[in-house]
Parts: C-alpha cells; structure tokens; sequence
C-alpha cells in the first residue's frame, strides 16, 4: 500500500488510534503551551491540525473493488442487467425490506415515488424545511404543493408536535426527512399518518443504515428514498433508489422508471408495448458494480461514525456555546452523513457563526454553516406564478404571500444561522481526530475576543 493508502487503511480500522489517543482529557488544556500554539491561526498562529489530516471521499480500494467493475465493463453488459438486479437485492435485504428499486439519483427516487404513491395536483405534502432541496423539488416536479412544518431545533429534525397543525383538507402525505443522517422521530410520524390515513414517503437520502427501535429508517412508511451521490455515505457519484414492502407500488415504480413497460420485461426489449405512462431514470451496471464495492465497507464505517461522533459530543458538550445534536430516545443509531452542533456566538463573547467558521477553518478543522432557509426561497414563488400551476390549482390557492405567511418556520430560521457541520468523513477519523476537532475549538473559545477584535472592529 502507498503509504496515503496505509494511513487511511489504519484510520479506518481504528488501528491508527491505539497507540496515539490521549490520556481522559478531564478538562485539562491539552495543548503545550508554546507562545505560537496559543495564538490562533486566525490571528497568524500555527494551525491546529495539519491540512492533510482528514480522511478523502470517496474511499476507492483499487485492489478490491475493481474487479467486478472491469468485468462489467469487458463485458459490454452496461445497460441494467444482472448487477443492477443484485445490488437492488443487497440493499433490500440491508434494509430489510421486500423490493428495492434503483433510479439514476435520490432526486428522482423521490420524484418516482410521489408520483406512484398517485400524488398530484391538488396534494400537499407535509415536509420540514431543514432539508436537501431536493426534497422540495420532488414535490413540486409531481406538481404538489409542499408544507412546511417547523423544527425542533435539539434534533434538527421536523417538530412532530407541530404538524397536525398543518394538516388540511388538501393534505395527502407526509415526507420525514433523516436529515443529517439523524433519525427523525419515525413513531410520531407513524402514528399521525394513521391517524389521518396519510402516504408516509421517507427522504432517508442522507440516511442509510440509521435505525429506530432497530428498525431501519426508509421501511417505515410506503417507501424509502436514497442518494449514492458522491458526498453521501454511499458513494456511486450519482444513483438512488426506493426501498418497500409493497409489491404493487414497487412493480409499478418499475415500470414508470423503464418507460411504462411491464414489470418484467428486460431493458431494451419493447416487444410487448407499454401499459402505461413513464419515464426512463434506470441505473447501469458499472454504476452497481461500484455500488456494492462500497456495500462492503458501510457497516465499519457506519459504525465508526457512532462511535467517534458520540466521543465527539462527549467533549464538545463542554465548551459553553457549543450545542451537539440530540437524538430521539427510540434512535438505536444514526448514520452520521453530517455532524451538526449549534453554534452560540454570545459564549464566545459574540463572535460571529461566519468568523467562527473562518477561525476553525484557519486551525484546519474543514467545517460549514449548512442550510439557508428554503422555505423562503424564490423557486417556490417560480412555481406558484408558472402556467402549469395555474392550469392546476385554483387563484386563492395560489395565493403566494398567503402561502408564505402560512409557512413561516421561525425557529428553523434560527437554526440556519446557529448551524455548524462537520462532513462524515470527519467522523472516519480516529479518536485522535476527535480530540482535534474538540481543541481547536477550545482554542477558539478561549481566544474568542481576540479573533472577534481583528475580525470584527
Ligand atoms: C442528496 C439528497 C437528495 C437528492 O439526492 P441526489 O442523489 O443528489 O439527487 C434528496 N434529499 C436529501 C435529504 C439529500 O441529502
């Protein structure tokens, strides 16, 4: 192994870890206290953490994972076929559901769902606005209208307690998002969509392997939705797919996506004609190939990512101003595709998110402010004033500064500005890694008038 390779093969396996982890920190400065240590890189002080300390993603193991991928493509076999069928079959049974059903990217395994689910004009889906925008556009590609129910801040999920307030005539579905990677509260959300005998459509894109009650998020409701984009835990550059139990909306998701043919009917072959509308989003076979050489490594790093973000929130919790995530009490694992805490700029003697941001970065910790507030954004005014709105929904429903009175979401607007992210490859680190990220942090807290003084006079 080149030795990049080696040191990335040792952090994955913790091995790197054992012989450097610290001593209990118990609250102790860990830093040597050399006059340049001190300063903080902001400020023109050594950094923290040397720029190449992060693990890279997407993992590639040229030595393993290659060999599946060459066969597919000496064998000329690049439209779906049998590779496709066995990666779909992995991941239903990871899942633990009947059917899966891979598309070219979560974007449209959301989109292809709703429109199974016979969602459409007229509809409205309950959704929170701490999302991907994804999850929006699905919504409105179906010509639906979306809803937003606010958060709780603590978990960054969608606040359960608030969304039969949104629920009216008009309202058809409900699309929790695993946001972050962090479960949302699946067994409140079940329990008022049976209540109100309403579609359960999961955005788990950031999600896979999280699980609540040991049940993994994604089999809850009618469908799961998943992204194998590049950044995501499951990293194929694009792919998704739709997880489900039911048979007949999966059959009929097959069909949508291979252009209205039978479920069945192999890829290419038109001999039996289309039995009804679709489109055609299907994934190749190259595309599965590199999806199951990740599959291999996705439960060790699922599993690392608990461990070091808990050791993480150990430490972080803390610092004063420093806000870690907080799970629901039913979550048995999350997956971890972002490490958020919340950022309280009057603990750091009114330090600004986006100066403290430049500070962590400057120590080399990478590090962001995640989401803007979507529920505000100018595409949602784009859809309701198109023509195809206007053919579909009625003046006063299309009443854009109603609409938007309506769906005010004060405390995600908070939230978006007290974010703070780390990426999950972070999180593939050792425990070591952690102790960086908790005293680089430390430092900025204690230096935090000084880096406020020169950045903001
Ligand atoms: C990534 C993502 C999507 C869309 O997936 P793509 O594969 O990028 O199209 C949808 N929802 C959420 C929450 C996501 O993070």
């Amino acid at each position: 192994m080149k030795t990049t390779q080696r040191r990335q093969f040792l952090k994955q396996s913790g091995l790197l870890s054992a012989a450097a982890v610290l001593p209990a920190l118990q609250g102790k400065r860990l830093l040597p206290q050399t006059h340049k240590q001190h300063i903080p890189a902001i400020l023109g002080g050594k950094s923290h953490v040397k720029i190449d300390n992060w693990i890279k993603w997407p993992i590639w193991d040229s030595e393993n994972d290659e060999k599946l991928l060459l066969e597919v493509m000496r064998s000329g076999v690049w439209s779906r076929a049998q590779v496709v069928n066995q990666f779909e079959k992995a991941w239903a049974d990871t899942i633990g559901t009947k059917r899966c059903m891979t598309v070219v990217n979560g974007t449209q395994a959301l989109t292809v769902a709703i429109n199974q689910a016979k969602l459409g004009p007229g509809d409205e889906i309950l959704v929170t606005p701490y999302t991907f925008i994804a999850s929006i556009q699905a919504i409105l590609a179906n010509s639906c209208i979306p809803i937003f129910v606010d958060v709780d801040p603590e978990t960054f999920q969608m606040d359960t307690k608030k969304i039969e307030a949104r629920i009216s005539r008009r309202t058809k579905a409900i699309l929790p998002v695993h946001i972050l990677g962090l479960p949302c509260d699946m067994v409140q959300v079940m329990e008022i969509a049976k209540k109100h005998q309403l579609i359960v459509i999961e955005d788990a894109c950031q999600a896979p392997l999280a699980e609540i009650n040991h049940q993994k998020v994604g089999s809850f409701g009618l469908a799961g939705c998943f992204s194998f984009q590049n950044s995501k835990n499951i990293a194929i550059g694009e792919g998704g797919a739709i997880i489900s139990n039911d048979e007949g909306f999966m059959d009929r998701c097959y069909s949508y996506h291979n252009l209205g043919l039978p479920f069945g009917i192999a890829t290419g072959s038109i001999s039996s004609g289309s039995f009804m509308r679709g489109t055609k989003v299907r994934f190749t076979e190259y595309q599965a190939a590199i999806g199951l050489a990740q599959l291999t490594r996705l439960e060790s790093q699922t599993q690392v990512r608990n461990e070091r973000a808990a050791y993480l929130s150990s430490m972080l919790k803390n610092i004063p101003g420093v806000v870690p995530y907080r799970l629901y009490p039913e979550v048995t694992r999350a997956a971890f595709h972002l490490y958020p805490f919340r950022y309280q700029a009057n603990e750091f003697k009114g330090l600004s998110r986006s100066n403290f941001l430049k500070a962590l970065q400057a120590e080399g910790v990478p590090c962001s402010g995640g989401y803007t507030a979507l529920n505000t954004q100018v595409f949602l005014q784009e859809a309701f004033e198109s023509t195809a709105f206007k053919k579909l929904y009625s003046r006063s429903e299309l009443n854009y500064s109603t609409y938007l009175m309506e769906n005010q979401c004060p405390l995600n607007n908070q939230l978006c500005e007290e974010a703070i992210w780390f990426t999950q490859n972070l999180l593939l680190g050792s425990k070591e890694d952690m102790e960086l990220i908790f005293q680089s942090i430390q430092k900025i807290h204690r230096e935090a008038e000084s880096i406020k003084k020169k950045l903001q006079p």
